[in-house]
């Protein structure tokens, strides 16, 4: 699995967007919502992986309740897989607990699961598979 992204709690990405552009030195070349979740996203590359920023759109986003819960910070850490389905089957069987059955849309042309935080030491795990 490679890293490909880190997901970042933010406010609001009229805020932070500028503030990570300076801090990486780089213009965010990506701005896309994803409905389904509640949030609106935006990207940044560095070297090979990248940092995803997330606002949310509405109160009952998991954006929006993770913030009320911890305030803004690391939300999650994206990996990607040549063959999402199998890398859920494998770690289902290893007793992983997955946030769905299924793959769901996500931003940047990718399809995404999510491994339930309970089940890896607190760490909120995304698995990514590019749509091609
Ligand atoms: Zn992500």
């Amino acid at each position: 699995m490679k890293l490909e992204h880190i997901g970042i709690a933010v406010k609001e990405l009229a805020t932070s967007v500028p503030l990570f552009e300076q801090l990486l030195n780089t213009p965010c070349y990506k701005t896309e919502g994803v409905e389904t979740e509640g949030v609106n996203t935006a990207f940044f590359q560095t070297g090979d992986s990248k940092i995803e920023l997330l606002e949310a759109t509405k109160d009952t986003s998991p954006i929006a309740k993770f913030i009320g819960k911890k305030g803004e910070g690391i939300h999650h850490i994206a990996f990607e897989v040549e063959n999402i389905e199998a890398e859920m089957k494998r770690l289902q069987a290893l007793g992983f607990e997955l946030l769905s059955d299924a793959p769901k849309p996500g931003a940047d042309n990718k399809r995404v699961c999510f491994l339930h935080p309970k089940s890896t030491n607190g760490v909120l795990v995304e698995l990514c598979q590019e749509i091609r």
